[in-house]
Order: C-alpha cells, then sequence, then structure tokens
C-alpha cells in the first residue's frame, strides 16, 4: 500500500477558511493553482456570469486524458450560532475536521491535490490531467461546469473520463460510488376556473374541483420499471394552493406544484406528453421545466477500474449507486464523457456542523492516487 502523502488536511483547511458561499470562490481557485502550478499545470480562466471557472491541466506522459471536477461553492451556513464550531474555522478536533464544505467538496478536492503531489513527486508515467473547479454547483449551475465542458468541446480537448468528487460515500470511504443520476423536471399547472359565491354554483366554475380529475390520472401514472439500475421514474405533487382563505368562495385558480425525477426509460418530451394527457379537458396552464437530464455511465472499464482502485486501498466492495439529486456529472456526462462520482461520506453535507474524519481525505487520497496511477483510455 503507497503512503498517504500528508497534504490532504492541510489543503482541506485553507479551502475551508477562504469563504465562499455559491457562487462565490473566495479565492479557493487561487489557492489551487497556487499549488497545481508548481506541479505543471496551466490555468485557463472560463469565467462565466461572475462566476469562477477554471480548468487546470498538465500535458501527459503517456496517452489518455483523465478528469476531475468538482466545485469550490459551498451551500449557506444558515444560523451561525448553532454551530458548534465556526462554519469557516476549519477546527480540528480528535480526529475531526469541522467546516462548510468539509465533505461536500472542499475535502475531495484537498485530497485529489494531495495525490496529484504524491504522484509528481515520483517517476511514474501519467495521463493528460485535467481539473474543472467552478464556483456554481450548488446554486443554478447555469454558468458553471456547463461553461468548461463547452469550453472544452470548443477546443477539442474533452477528457476521456472524469472522477467528479461529490461526497458519494455512505458509511465509509468508497462503499458508494454514483455511475449516474436520474433527470429532474418541476413545474406547476394552474387549474382556471371561475371565481364566485359558493351559494350559487351555477355562476362559478371551481377551480380545485376541476383539479381533482386531471391530478387523481397523473398520481395514477405508470411511468415504467426501474431500469438500468435506476429507480422508477416518481412523480411528486409537492404543493396544492388554491382558494381566498374564505369559507364562501369558490375558487376560480387552483396552483399545483410536481416534481419528477426520471429515470433513462423516459424523457421530457414523454413526460410532458403524459401530464399534458392527464389534464386534457380541463383549462390548465402547464408549465413545467426540465432542470436536468438523466445520465448513466454504463458499466465497464471506468467503473471497473475505480471499483478496483477502491478495493485494493480499503478493501471495501463498492455499490453502484444511482440515488441522490442531480450533479454537475451531467454536463460532462451530455458531452458524451464517462462520469463517475466518488468522494468522502455525506452523513453532514449540506448540515449544520458539517465535518468529515481526517482518516476518510487519507483513505480517499490512496484510492485517488491508485485511479490516475491505473488509469488507461478506453479503447
Ligand atoms: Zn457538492
Amino acid at each position: 500500500m503507497p503512503t498517504s502523502p500528508p497534504h490532504a488536511l492541510s489543503h482541506a483547511i485553507e479551502l475551508i477558511r477562504r469563504t465562499s458561499v455559491t457562487p462565490e470562490d473566495g479565492g479557493c481557485q487561487d489557492y489551487l493553482e497556487s499549488v497545481l502550478a508548481p506541479l505543471g499545470f496551466a490555468r485557463r480562466r472560463v469565467d462565466a456570469g461572475g462566476v469562477t471557472n477554471s480548468v487546470f491541466s498538465r500535458p501527459g506522459d503517456k496517452p489518455g486524458c483523465l478528469a476531475f471536477a468538482g466545485h469550490t461553492d459551498v451551500v449557506p451556513t444558515g444560523p451561525l450560532d448553532a454551530w458548534p464550531h465556526p462554519p469557516f474555522a476549519a477546527t480540528v478536533e480528535d480526529g475531526v475536521l469541522h467546516g462548510r464544505g468539509a465533505q461536500d467538496m472542499k475535502g475531495s478536492i484537498a485530497c485529489w491535490l494531495a495525490a496529484l503531489e504524491g504522484l509528481l513527486a515520483g517517476a511514474e508515467a501519467l495521463p493528460t490531467l485535467q481539473l474543472l473547479i467552478t464556483s456554481d454547483e450548488e446554486g443554478e449551475s447555469v454558468d458553471g461546469t456547463i461553461r468548461i465542458v463547452e469550453h472544452l468541446e470548443a477546443a477539442g480537448q474533452l477528457p476521456d473520463a472524469a472522477v467528479v468528487g461529490e461526497p458519494s460515500s455512505l458509511r465509509e470511504v468508497g462503499d458508494t460510488i454514483r455511475r449516474g443520476r436520474r433527470g429532474v423536471v418541476q413545474g406547476t399547472i394552474e387549474f382556471v376556473g371561475k371565481q364566485g359565491h359558493s351559494a350559487y354554483p351555477d355562476d362559478a366554475d371551481n377551480a380545485v374541483h376541476l383539479a381533482v380529475g386531471p391530478l387523481s390520472r397523473i398520481t395514477a401514472i405508470d411511468w415504467g420499471q426501474a431500469v438500468d439500475g435506476f429507480p422508477p421514474t416518481s412523480c411528486q405533487i409537492t404543493n396544492i394552493e388554491g382558494g381566498t382563505g374564505a369559507m364562501n368562495v369558490i375558487p376560480g385558480r387552483c396552483r399545483v406544484t410536481l416534481d419528477i425525477r426520471y429515470n433513462p426509460g423516459i424523457d421530457y418530451a414523454g413526460i410532458l406528453s403524459r401530464i399534458t394527457d392527464a389534464c386534457a379537458g380541463v383549462e390548465a396552464v402547464i408549465a413545467l421545466q426540465h432542470q436536468a437530464n438523466a445520465f448513466s455511465t454504463a458499466d465497464g472499464p471506468l467503473l471497473d477500474d475505480v471499483c478496483d482502485s477502491i478495493r485494493r486501498i480499503t478493501g471495501v466492495q463498492t455499490r453502484r449507486d444511482t440515488g441522490g439529486g442531480t450533479s454537475d456529472g451531467r454536463f460532462l456526462a451530455a458531452a458524451g464523457v464517462p462520469v463517475v462520482e466518488l468522494g468522502l461520506t455525506n452523513d453532514t453535507i449540506h448540515q449544520i456542523g458539517e465535518r468529515v474524519r481526517i482518516d476518510e481525505l487519507e483513505t480517499l487520497t490512496r484510492i485517488y492516487a491508485d485511479i490516475i496511477t491505473h488509469f488507461e483510455v478506453q479503447a
């Protein structure tokens, strides 16, 4: 087993201390440059819409290009006085590093840096390496990784594979990787009737009553089965709003919100047509938005190699999962890049008191180094 470089913890501390609530970068990517430039990486800025984006790249001494993709922004802290340690102080106590971003995902960026430092100190032949880093993952994600991918596509420099450092692990590092994510469709349906006095229903058209038929049809839609390791598509009604608040007024409008998580067995057009069919015969304004594409990386060399690396370092058998929300991996996958998500444990992400065990940083650093060392271009 290779010895782990001691630097992951210090990089994580440096990054957490640079306050970077989305879409701020807080100087994190300048810090990355200060570490990576001496290792032979060039930085290209791909800033867009006030978002800091960087491509760090280093030419390889063997074929193939492996990217690490990640984000330097973090979610807001919530009430500061509820934090046991200040969220941007990066306090180390009893083998645990405390701070916003410790798990999601400054910690894993720190591990990739430490892995590179360890490898580049040796003489081993390495592939071309990229770090694709944005400060817009936790927010809108409209000027982040998607802009980096567009830039790489235009330059003909898309990587052969990408490791996304999102915290994929459940109980111990490497027990779970993500090989895809469900897609997301969200939006509203507004049922339109006519407001009136509830004692005079003939002069009104109750929008809540109009909604009942379509909503029961929507909840009864058969979205199909689990496919390709994904859970079944699910459509949840997340809000119903109608009426004026008065007991004696028939509502003229009823507004419903939907959240649909879909697997690759259906696409946006298919979802839209099912919802539209369910509302047939009723005046309804349907405003759905396709928030994120479903994506998946097929079983094959990338996933196998990553699982092999995890097993060599930890002995852990890895689950290949597609759960959770969406991730920036979707933008790389949409460009045809095989993507795997592997990071720290995720039990405190986005929470008050986010933290990570320091031994996890060391383990993930060794796994990342093993992945880089064994990376081969896919035939
Ligand atoms: Zn994240």
